[in-house]
Formats: structure tokens, sequence, C-alpha cells
């Protein structure tokens, strides 16, 4: 079992559904990204928080597998976004977007950590990504999430650091907008070329497509069919968490340890959707967690004649 060092946003979020409206709730891509591996291996989470960031909000990665050494608390704000989703929660609007202690952060990996064998670049500047993979030391997998506001206003530095990842998540739609193409195979492809070789396309209530590293083809899982969707901020970060956790557990990256840790990452993100902001996560247990993905087996499996 390996461990994972993980950058990315810890946030305060308010977030508003066609269900009700929360304001200055715990999330971050981080955040999520952690509280989901921590199920599977120990997080070594690398990121910035404010002042306001108090004893209360600290306590979502309490009794957990999460290493907080290079979590840094500074004076200042902490990171603060505001989304609002239409009525089929497919569709989401950032409202703002405040950096706020992120502006300043330089991330300084401790010494403990630089040996990281996976390390998970969530969705932040990626210009702090880079500085993240600039200080560990030969990693075995390198996997990144990032999403439209950094394709739109830092693609000069997402495409250098891409060249350095085995592994890209990311949205349907920004896959499209990243290769500038709208055919999602297509897209796929100019991504490969850009670096990371394996791609894990999140495409909401319409589930996953992953490229297999093997021949070139895919792999694709449904999202869960469920009955109560409340808030799908975070699920992305879900997703990579089990995803990237799952992977690192067993240490081995071949098609199927792939196509199992896709699962494991549908798992985890259909159930953080079930309730507000990371309510959901914080109260799952491990085998909630495995009856799921034996749902999952049953949702999928078919027998040919
Ligand atoms: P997801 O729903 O998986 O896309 O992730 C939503 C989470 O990402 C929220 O908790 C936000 O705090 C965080 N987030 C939103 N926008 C950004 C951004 N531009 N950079 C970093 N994190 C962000």
């Amino acid at each position: 079992m390996d461990p994972i060092l993980a950058v990315g946003s810890v946030a305060f979020d308010s977030v508003k559904t066609p269900f009700g409206e929360k304001s200055r709730v715990v999330g971050g891509a981080a955040t999520y990204f952690s509280v989901a591996a921590s199920f599977f291996t120990d997080v070594r989470i690398v990121g910035v928080v404010g002042a306001d960031f108090g004893e209360e909000a600290m306590r979502v990665f309490g009794g957990r597998r999460i290493d907080l050494a290079g979590l840094e608390r500074v004076p200042g704000e902490t990171f603060r976004w505001k989304g609002e989703y239409g009525f089929d929660l497919n569709s989401r609007e950032t409202i703002y977007t405040h950096l706020n202690v992120f502006e300043k952060f330089q991330p300084k990996i401790p010494d403990a950590y630089r040996t990281t064998p996976f390390v998970f670049l969530g969705n932040i500047q990626p210009g702090l990504q880079m500085d993240v993979l600039n200080q560990v030391t030969a990693p075995r997998l390198v996997a990144l999430d990032t999403m439209n506001f950094w394709i739109a206003g830092a693609l000069d530095q997402l495409k250098q650091v891409l060249r350095r990842v085995d592994i890209l998540i990311i949205n349907d739609s920004e896959a499209r907008e990243l290769a500038e193409h709208p055919n999602l195979v297509k897209a796929a492809h100019r991504i490969q070329a850009m670096g990371p070789k394996i791609l894990v396309i999140k495409r909401g209530e319409h589930g996953v497509l992953m490229t297999r590293p093997d021949d070139g083809g895919f792999f694709a899982a449904p999202a869960m069919p469920l009955e109560t969707v409340f808030d799908p901020t975070g699920a992305g970060d879900t997703f990579a968490g089990g995803f990237v956790g799952y992977l690192a557990s067993c240490g081995e990256v071949t098609d199927a340890s792939l196509r199992r840790a896709t699962i494991y990452g549908s798992t985890m993100a259909s159930f953080a959707v079930e309730d507000f902001s990371l309510d959901r996560l914080l109260t799952l247990r491990p085998e909630e967690v495995t009856a799921r993905v034996s749902e999952f087996k049953r949702l999928t499996h078919f027998d040919v004649l």
C-alpha cells in the first residue's frame, strides 16, 4: 500500500442547488480528494488555509489517514468559491472564485514527503501543481485534475505540467475545451499527445470514459442511478480520491486495476452527491463502499450467449 501526496484547494464553498442553499461550508478539491482517498490509503495533503479556517472546519480531516504536515495556515482568508446548479444538476455556474491565501502560496514539500510514490495534482493554479512536481523525486504515478477556470486562464502553464503527467482526470466539456475539438474520442487523442497517456473523462450522471493504455481503446462505466442527488459539488474530486486511492492501495497500475479504480472512484462520487458538502462522506463506512461496489457489478454485468 503506497501513500499519496495531494495538492489542491482547501476551501469555504457556498452552494445553491434546487434543493437548498448553504454558505461557507468546507470544500475544496484537496479536501474532497483526501477524505475519499483516505478510505484506501494514507494521504499527505499540501495546501494552505487562512486564519478563518478554525478547529471546527479542520474537523473534516480528523480521525482519518490524512497527514496535515503540508497544510499551511497563514494570515488572511481561505480560498472561497460559490457555485449554482441548474434544475437537472448537470449545469453549474461559478458565481465567484476568490483565491485569497492561494494567491501567494508557495508549496514547500516536507522532506519526508518528497519520495511519495503516488502524486495527485488536484484542481488549483497549474503553476502550483508544477511547483509540487518539481519538489518530488521520481514518482511512480502522477495524476492531475483541472477545470475550465484554469484552461481559460492559465493554458500555457497547464500544458507545461501536462507533459509530466500520467493520468489526466477531467470533465467532458473541459476535455473538449482543452483539445479544441467537439468529438470526445478525437479530443482524448489530442490530449494524449499533450502528455498524459491515460485520460479519465468524467461525464456527470452519464458516468466515466477512460482511455486504455494497452491498445488505445476505451473503458466505460455508468454512474450509479441514485434517487437522491442533493449536491454534485466535489463529485469530481471525490471520484479522483477513490480512483487514485484505490490504485495506490493495490500498488500496481495495470489495465485491470485501472478498470477497478474507475468503479471505486464512481462509488465514492455516488456517495458524495447524496448530501450537501462533505456531509455524506463524513458518515460513510467502509462496508457501505464495499456494498456499493457490488451493486456496480450487478448494474453492469451481462452474459453473452
Ligand atoms: P468539483 O465539483 O469536483 O468540480 O469540485 C468543486 C470543488 O472545487 C469546490 O469544493 C471548490 O472549492 C473547488 N474549486 C472550484 N473552483 C476551483 C478553482 N478554480 N481552483 C481550485 N478549486 C476550485
